[in-house]
């Protein structure tokens, strides 16, 4: 139980570090799939409150939920069952707020979720519209450095297919997941049945939404033994059941529903080509964790303390890092190998079909694979302070930071590759996946 119980630390600090895996879903999205035919020929769409899609397709979401029910309980590890209180049953009398309010609880996401009206414009085209605070959007604080603009948009208002998508993509990481635990200070987490918060601090909206963002599906098995709560991450869940609920809202008419939804079930995909939310400890060896742990548990925590502050100020650099540089070409309008490498589509066949087991068996154990070379290439390339001084809390300074200036040359280039690689799969595989949805949702 001690043991248990320093591992609990460990990933505490791990998890507490993850904000915003790919700060930005959104600009990586619209370059995956800006030259996808699928997306970028397709009609505008109408835009359409959520209120009215319930409305519309009562009967369908209750038979779609229950069956999604099922899957979950045949398919994923360690399931909690949805307690069944809280099955959606249709009822045509009740209002839209209590429609609304019993769909998002049927799903378990934060029933205060905003799922409002509004986009992120493209970074590369000029912003025209009118501004939304994020706390329309989002009911997470604004994050110090956050990029998004939000732009407004009113039912009936026609919009491409690709800002619905890209937007949906980055809406997870908006209050969906927040506080969903027994522990967690919410009105709701108590009666969702996912039990008590795996790892992390319940109190912080970030760490309590990281099981759901992260999946540490490819470990040891010394690992899981040492730490079996590991397994309880529900990343594959939120992919099946938005990606579901996109095929039938194709299937039903509501185009506008069907990209949201899948761009809301990319992200979970997405998340999972970042090898710091594939992997417990990329770069470090289970062996190694075992040590630190064995070391805390002997009255000698400060083995473990340095990787807890190591891995986060690692896992902050590299998407920082990411993050700067697709500013910086989206401003002077020159794409540079991250953009090429998310809109190329040449990888895309080298994958197997997609299926219900594509996110876990593809996408998430090459994350992990890839996740001792990334640590490799970021060490060499970035100053030392940064990446492996645990004397250094990179999270407090970053804002005065600006990495593209500090990388060092010629080490960069491996980096910058690695980087581009990693791109390469986030494009290849929301575009699999996305073609997945469109394929269920076309009658046979
Ligand atoms: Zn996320």
């Amino acid at each position: 139980m001690k043991f248990l119980h320093c591992t609990v630390l460990l990933l505490a600090g791990l998890a507490a570090t993850q904000a915003l895996a790919w700060g930005n879903h959104g600009a990586a999205a619209y370059r995956a799939f800006e030259k996808m035919p699928e997306v970028a020929n397709a009609p505008a769409v109408m835009v359409e409150p959520l209120e009215a899609f319930l409305r519309a397709e009562e009967n369908t979401l209750e038979a779609l939920l229950a069956s999604q029910e099922a899957w979950a309980l045949a398919n994923l590890e360690k399931y909690p069952p949805r307690p069944a209180e809280l099955a959606f049953i249709a009822d045509p009398a009740r209002s839209d707020p209590a429609r609304r309010q019993a769909f998002l609880m049927a799903l378990r996401v934060a029933p205060n979720s905003r799922l409002a009206l509004y986009y992120l414009p493209d970074p590369w085209s000029p912003v025209a519209g009118t501004p939304l605070a994020q706390a329309a959007v989002s009911t997470l604080p604004e994050s110090p450095g956050s990029v998004s603009k939000f732009l407004a948009l009113r039912a009936g208002d026609s919009v491409p297919a690709l800002a619905v998508l890209a937007t949906a993509s980055e809406e997870p990481d908006y209050g969906l997941d927040i506080h969903l635990w027994d522990d967690s200070p919410s009105d709701w987490g108590g009666i969702y049945g996912f039990g008590r918060q795996p790892f992390g601090n319940p109190a912080l909206p970030y760490s309590s939404q990281a099981p759901f963002h992260m999946g540490f599906m490819h470990e040891s098995r010394l690992l899981y033994l040492a730490a079996p709560f590991i397994k309880r991450t529900y990343p594959l869940l939120r992919s099946h059941q938005y990606s579901t609920l996109s095929s039938l809202a194709f299937r039903t008419g509501h185009a506008y529903w069907g990209w949201r939804f899948a761009g809301l079930s990319l992200h979970y995909l997405q998340d999972l080509t970042q090898p710091f939310h594939a992997s417990l400890a990329p770069g470090e060896s289970g062996a190694k964790l075992l040590a630190a742990n064995a070391l805390a548990l002997a009255g000698m925590p400060g083995m473990k303390n340095d990787l807890v502050v190591l891995l986060s100020n690692r896992h902050l650099v590299t998407e920082k890092y990411l993050t700067e540089a697709m500013q910086r070409a989206a401003v002077r309008q020159q794409e540079t190998d991250l953009e090429k490498a998310l809109h190329n589509q040449d990888r895309d066949r080298s994958y197997p079909e997609w299926s219900d087991r594509y996110v876990r068996d593809v996408v998430s154990l090459q994350a992990r694979k890839a996740s001792a070379a990334l640590v490799t290439n970021l060490l060499a390339a970035m100053p030392a302070a940064y990446v492996s001084d645990p004397g250094f809390d990179f999270g407090s300074e970053e804002s005065g930071i600006t990495l593209l200036l500090e990388a060092a040359r010629p080490e960069r280039v491996k980096l910058d590759a690695t980087l581009a690689d990693l791109m390469a799969n986030f494009g290849a595989h929301s575009r699999n996946a996305l073609r997945g949805i469109l394929r269920a949702s076309t009658p046979p």
